[in-house]
């Protein structure tokens, strides 16, 4: 077996450095906190090369006393921490005594500082955590300057020291991602512009918060700030500062607490957007107990607030700083302190969801006002845009999160078939209006008839199952996929963030009915029959395709379909009111519901159908009566593959007129050019090609945008093939980078 030695002093620093300062940005940010620490009313920031040549940071605070520069820069000294127990209680934002000491592991410190009633400031280099000259007085103002230059080649030495000694060994996979981190950390580092929009991003974020703070942000050179906010005493004006005027617009100013439980103390205050608000990405500021921290479940679940109620609307803008007892946040999980954990997380996070929506349910009532002026909606996007030209630097603009390679998408979830989104929203609307009329019309009729009421809570008990049978992460990735076409038959293929997967039309499809068939009833749109259909024929020709009915006679079949006709006209009142599907006191159908709109079912299943009704509902039984209703209409308004058989690539065969000479020619699969056009059935070869066409339209523009809306997909689906998992570009890079 290899040595094990004891890895070097300097080593061990290095390695621990990088930890904290994994890019450019992270320094920045543990300097700006150093600053708020020290209770600076000014901070400035000055950055060259996207930091990595320079990074300067100066602020008007108390700042370091002569006597402590010597140790200032060794690991874990710190002014903000004594005992390990003051973690419990700690309100700075540092208190590892990392930050300094890791600059001077990759680069070089230069710090100038003077605190108050002295005559003269000192200045002072480090490296390697040590002095490299004594402090030397100097002229100063009030405050600290810390300058640092990163040096890249301790970085890129460090980096390649490590992949040479894992190349050596047997890569496990766990090692294999620590590589590829450091190969793909080495590229970003070396695109030496990446950082900038990040440190102006993390600026922009302080000087929200910390409203009272004066803080500036500009290239080495620039006359111009890329943030410049005034110290002020009202959140708009900062937001308004930093953002622009026309982010501040579309704000709507959120508070929650929770401070009557015994066991929890919270409070949240912050501004969220509203539904006029546009743009493509998220922002989400946020801090807890004023530390500037990600909290990945807590922007998920607002995102899903938002587009569940705002489905057309852009991502939301929100600024959120929400305080706890500092018992209940555990600072110490992250080397940067970038994510924090909290107690009772769940329970915030629902409670804070239920606040947004609240608040988006208001707004989205008054807009619906809003949008009568036509042109209104119009002007603000106009105008956000015009803002983002004149701002160059807003955080919210598209080029300053870089994403990265490995993590990008071509596609926007909202495009293509999101277009549709605004009919949709146009006929939700109607709906809601509707439902409004219904309920009123079911309480007014649950009076009359008292049985009603029992009707409508089978129902809501199966709306209840759907919803407890929910997968979560099926759920996400039908509300943000992007649709990208047809596979096959039967599968079609989506692209959710970095995945692609195949989804099975089918399958989505009769459950998205059921669904909806569950949701609308007793308030169906009705399509109406062009002909009258006689219910004992559609059954005749149904109990004839069933295969499994081929050893029955026809006179039995004949009698199996009176009997089905007469069950469906005993219970047509029943099938009418509630799921408005119409039989004529003559034994005819003549209507149909609309379970989804501008969607018809395919005809040639009508038969099927109505045999379904006629021999597989449970009519004794309330809820069983619904469920096998619902799931009959489910299976008939489905996208099943049309009856004719798809003819593109070998399937034109199936047209040829003269199927014998097809069959005796015997190689006719390899030879598919020499069909000759006229031995073609055109008629029904072009019925066929617009049944395959028009399904896959459907598909993409009435299937994907209600799936996205409306379908909440069951557990079942998970495991059951009708999502599968085929490949992940994260993946798919790590193999072209090793290539
Ligand atoms: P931490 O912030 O975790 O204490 P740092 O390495 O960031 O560790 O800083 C070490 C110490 O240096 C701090 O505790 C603080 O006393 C002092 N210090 C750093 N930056 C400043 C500053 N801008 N003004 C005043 N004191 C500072
Ligand atoms: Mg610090």
């Amino acid at each position: 077996p290899p040595r094990i030695r004891r890895l070097e002093e300097s080593v061990v620093n290095r390695i621990a450095a990088g930890e904290v300062i994994q890019r450019p940005s992270s320094a920045v940010k543990e300097l700006v906190e150093n600053s708020i620490d020290a209770g600076a009313s000014t901070v400035s920031v000055t950055v060259k090369d996207g930091g990595l040549k320079l990074i300067q940071v100066s602020d008007d605070g108390h700042g370091i006393r002569c006597e402590d520069l010597p140790i200032l820069c060794e690991r874990h000294t710190t002014s903000k921490l004594s005992a390990y127990e003051d973690l419990q209680t700690i309100k700075s934002m540092g208190f590892r005594g990392e930050a300094l000491a890791s600059m001077t592991y990759v680069g070089h410190v230069t710090v100038t500082t003077i605190t108050e009633g002295q005559l003269h400031g000192y200045r002072v280099s480090y490296r390697d955590g040590v002095m490299e000259n004594d402090p030397k007085p100097c002229a100063a103002v009030k405050g600290t300057q810390v300058m640092v230059s990163l040096q890249l080649c301790i970085v890129f030495a460090l980096l390649d020291m490590y992949c040479d000694f894992y190349k050596k060994k047997n890569l496990n996979m766990q090692v294999e991602n620590l590589f590829y981190n450091m190969v793909a950390r080495r590229k970003t580092l070396q695109n030496s512009n990446d950082d900038y929009p990040k440190i102006v991003d993390f600026i922009s974020r302080f000087a929200v918060h910390h409203i009272n703070v004066n803080f500036s942000c500009r290239k080495h050179g620039a006359n111009r700030a890329d943030v410049h906010s005034g110290s002020t005493s009202s959140r708009l004006d900062a937001i308004r500062n930093v953002y622009g005027a026309s982010v501040v617009r579309d704000l709507m100013e959120i508070q929650v607490s929770d401070e009557n439980a015994v066991d929890e103390i919270f409070k949240m205050d912050g501004f969220i957007s509203n539904a006029n608000y546009v743009a493509k990405k998220t922002t989400m500021i946020l801090f807890i107990n004023d530390r500037l921290v990600d909290c990945t479940s807590l922007k998920r679940a607002t995102e899903f607030v938002y587009s569940a109620i705002l489905p057309q609307a852009s991502k939301p803008f929100i600024y959120m700083s929400i305080n706890l007892p500092p018992e209940h946040v555990d600072v110490n999980i992250h080397p940067t302190k970038k994510e924090v954990s909290l107690l009772n997380q769940e329970r915030i996070i629902e409670k804070i969801k239920d606040a947004i929506e609240e608040k988006l349910m208001n707004c989205n009532n008054t807009r619906i006002f809003q949008t009568q002026a036509l042109n209104s909606s119009a002007l603000t996007q106009a105008n956000t845009r015009k803002d983002k030209g004149t701002e160059v630097s807003t955080p919210t603009g598209e080029k300053s999160q870089k994403i990265p390679v490995s993590q990008m998408v071509r596609t926007d979830p909202r495009d293509p078939s999101g277009r549709l989104h605004t009919y949709w929203q146009g006929q939700t609307s109607n709906l809601e209006k509707k439902s409004g009329l219904v309920a009123v019309r079911n309480i007014v009729r649950s009076r009359r008839n008292p049985k009603d009421a029992g009707d409508l809570s089978s129902r809501h008990e199966l709306v209840t199952e759907i919803d407890y049978n929910l997968h979560p992460g099926l759920f996400d990735i039908v509300k943000n996929c992007t649709y990208v076409g047809v596979a096959d038959e039967v599968f079609a293929l989506i692209q959710h963030n970095t995945l692609l997967y195949l989804v099975n039309v089918v399958n989505v499809s009769k459950e998205l009915m059921y669904q909806q068939a569950l949701c609308r009833f007793g308030n169906f749109n009705a399509i109406q029959l062009s002909e009258p259909a006689p219910l004992l024929e559609l059954l005749t020709m149904a109990l004839k395709d069933d295969e499994s009915m081929s050893d029955v006679n026809e006179k039995e079949k004949l009698e199996i379909a009176e009997v089905n006709t007469e069950i469906l006209k005993e219970n047509a009142e029943m099938i009418n009111e509630y799921f408005s599907i119409h039989i004529d006191q003559g034994g005819n159908l003549t209507r149909l519901p609309v379970v989804l709109d501008q969607y018809t079912p395919d005809m040639d299943r009508l038969p099927e159908f109505m045999l379904t009704l006629g021999n597989d509902i449970a009519w004794d039984v309330e809820k069983e009566c619904f469920r096998t209703a619902a799931a009959a209409i489910g299976n008939f308004y489905a996208l099943h593959p049309p009856i004719l058989p798809n003819p593109s690539g070998k399937g034109i065969r199936l047209y040829k007129k003269n199927k014998d000479s097809m069959e005796s020619a015997g190689q006719a699969d390899n030879d598919l050019t020499s069909t000759d056009e006229d031995d073609i059935d055109q008629e029904l070869l072009a019925e066929a090609e617009a049944a395959w066409a028009q399904r896959e339209w459907t598909i993409q523009h009435v299937l994907f945008p209600s799936m996205r809306l409306f379908l909440k997909p069951p557990k079942s689906m998970a495991t059951d093939g009708t999502f599968v998992q085929i490949a992940s570009l994260d993946k798919l890079y790590k193999i072209f980078e090793r290539c």
